[in-house]
This record gives structure tokens, C-alpha cells and sequence, in this order.
């Protein structure tokens, strides 16, 4: 659905984005992060036709971006999306059908699909921020897209609404549709997004699942372990005291499995254990600093 190789994209004597390789194919959820000005929608507008790269290779949907096939075939849905405030959410998205070349009937749908049913017949000056980030969800959905391209789509969402997003994600991914996102909330992202891609100064710094970041970055998982016996594990093992009874050791990533074995065959009882993998928070605290140097 996206496949890109050596993109680069400057503009005057800056390169925002600097020879980037990415790929998005059916029912994939790709996760684009970085920083403030890091390049992500710069790519994005790359990907709908909008912006020209300056060299490399880009083919959207099978061929080249912004031609008519692409264009009708994504729904965008841009990082401040604006509307008419005197129109109403209905008469909103209406309109967004018509330019799309779609019915206008479809906005009813759409409406019911991002919970706006009831107050599609108000101005859009009445919706609160998320409300106004729903009507913006609903008219990238406009005409049953392959790709969504949406730009930090969660910006402004409570955490039940953002739980209904992925949700709208998840069911567009089982259809075969292809999404792109950015968002600075990793947290949340942990558990949604097949892949995510950190882009450094228009670098890309590292690429891949979860599992995969983890295996490149090699930080050390943190375990917190509670026992009666703490003095006897605590002198086999080393580690921070936490309290009276807890302790804190860091292992090697690649020596997780020894870990454990070596906890199990502690002659004394664990009553409690905490396993903190890093997140995606971590792994991208980490490439970021590392900065630079490609996958
Ligand atoms: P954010 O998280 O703040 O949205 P971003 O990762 O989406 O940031 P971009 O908007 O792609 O970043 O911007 C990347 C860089 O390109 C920034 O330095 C920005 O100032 C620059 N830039 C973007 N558009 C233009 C333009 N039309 N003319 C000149 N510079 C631009």
C-alpha cells in the first residue's frame, strides 16, 4: 500500500527528510514517531500527493502518489483539522462526500460509526475538541478507503474515546486496510500498532515491532521481586532494596530465559514478581539519544 525507498525531501538548504525507506502493506498499522519537526507529516504529504519528494522512490496503492486512484483510495486526516463552524456536523461531512465523489447519504453512517449520531444536527461551533477530532475521523472513513493516513488522530480524545479509535482501527486493519499514524502518545500505541518507525531529524533511526525494537535496543528489563527470604536473595544476587521485603535487579535483555532460571532454582520462596519489559517510551528515549545511526 506504501512502499518508499531513499526519500528525500528538503526545502532550501534544510533536509527534512533524509533518505527514508518504509513500507505499509495491507491490514498493517505503521506507527510514525519523532519529535517536533522530525519530518512525520512532511512524509505523510508525501504519501497523499500533496508535497513532491526531491528524489527517491514512492508508490502509493500501486503507483505514483496523488494521481486519481490514490487520492480516492486514502482518507487523511490532517494533525488541526478545521471546519465551517455555522455548519452543522451532517451538512459537515455531506459535503466532504460530494468532493470525494461519494453520496452524501453515507454521512448518516459515518456519523453513527464516531458516536455523532445525536448531534449531527448542530454547528460544528458547539463540539468540543474531541467531538471536532471524531467529525474529522468520520471524513477520512468517507468512501471505504485502502489507506488511512492520520495524523496524530488521538490528540484530543479522552481514554474511552481513544479506546473506541483503535477500535475503528482494528476493524479497518481486519478489512485489509493499510493506516499510518503518528502520535507523541507511545503509551497507547504499545498494543495497537503492528510496527513503529522513529524518525530523528528526518533520519530514520530505527524500524520495526515491538519485539524487534526491543532485540535492537538490548535495554535491560527491570524485575521487582517480593519475598520473606529478600536478605538471602539480595546476597545471591545483588540489586537495589526497595523496602523490607522487595527487591530490584536489571537483567540483559538477551539473558531473560537464565534470568528466570536462576530465580526458579533460588532454594526460597518469591511471593511476588514484577517483569518490566521496556516501552515503547524506553525504545524511543533510547534511539533517539543513540540518534543518527540507521537500524
Ligand atoms: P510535529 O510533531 O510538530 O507535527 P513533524 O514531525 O510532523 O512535527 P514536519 O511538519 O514534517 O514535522 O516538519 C519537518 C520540518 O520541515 C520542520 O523543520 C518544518 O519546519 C519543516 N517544514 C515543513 N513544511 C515546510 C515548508 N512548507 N517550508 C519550509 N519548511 C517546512
Amino acid at each position: 500500500m506504501i512502499d518508499v525507498k531513499g526519500l528525500v525531501k528538503r526545502y532550501g538548504n534544510k533536509t527534512v527528510l533524509d533518505g527514508i525507506d518504509l513500507s505499509v502493506a495491507e491490514g498493517e498499522c505503521l506507527a510514525l514517531l519523532g519529535h517536533n519537526g522530525a519530518g512525520k507529516t512532511t512524509f505523510m504529504k508525501i504519501v497523499l500527493g500533496l508535497v513532491r519528494a526531491d528524489s527517491g522512490w514512492v508508490d502509493i496503492l500501486g503507483g505514483a502518489a496523488g494521481r486519481r486512484e490514490a487520492r480516492t483510495g486514502i482518507g487523511y486526516l490532517p494533525e488541526n483539522i478545521a471546519f465551517h463552524p455555522m455548519l452543522t456536523g451532517r451538512e459537515t461531512l455531506e459535503t466532504c462526500c460530494r468532493l470525494k465523489g461519494r453520496a452524501a447519504g453515507e454521512a448518516g453512517g459515518l456519523l453513527e460509526r464516531v458516536e455523532l449520531g445525536e448531534a449531527a444536527d448542530r454547528p460544528v461551533s458547539t463540539y468540543s475538541k474531541g467531538m471536532r477530532q471524531r467529525l474529522g475521523l468520520a471524513q477520512a472513513l468517507i468512501g471505504e478507503p485502502r489507506l488511512l493516513v492520520l495524523d496524530e488522530p488521538t490528540s484530543g480524545l479522552d481514554p474511552m474515546l481513544r479506546r473506541r479509535f483503535f477500535s475503528i482501527v482494528e476493524e479497518f486493519k481486519g478489512r485489509g486496510v493499510a493506516i499510518l499514524l503518528s502520535s507523541h502518545q507511545l503509551t497507547e500505541l504499545e498494543a495497537r500498532t503492528d510496527r513503529a518507525a522513529i524518525l530523528r531529524q528526518g533520519r530514520l533511526v530505527a524500524e520495526g515491532a515491538l519485539s524487534d525494537l526491543r532485540r535492537q535496543a538490548a535495554l535491560p528489563i527491570r524485575v521487582r521481586l517480593r519475598s520473606e527470604s529478600i536478605d538471602s536473595i539480595h546476597d545471591q544476587l545483588g540489586g537495589r532494596r526497595i523496602n523490607g521485603q522487595s527487591l530490584e535487579l536489571t537483567c540483559a535483555h538477551e539473558d531473560r530465559i537464565g534470568f528466570l532460571r536462576r530465580l526458579t532454582e533460588l532454594p526460597v520462596d518469591i511471593d511476588d514478581l514484577e517483569w518490566g519489559m521496556p516501552g515503547l517510551d524506553d525504545l524511543y528515549a533510547h534511539f533517539d539519544e543513540q540518534g543518527g545511526q540507521r537500524p
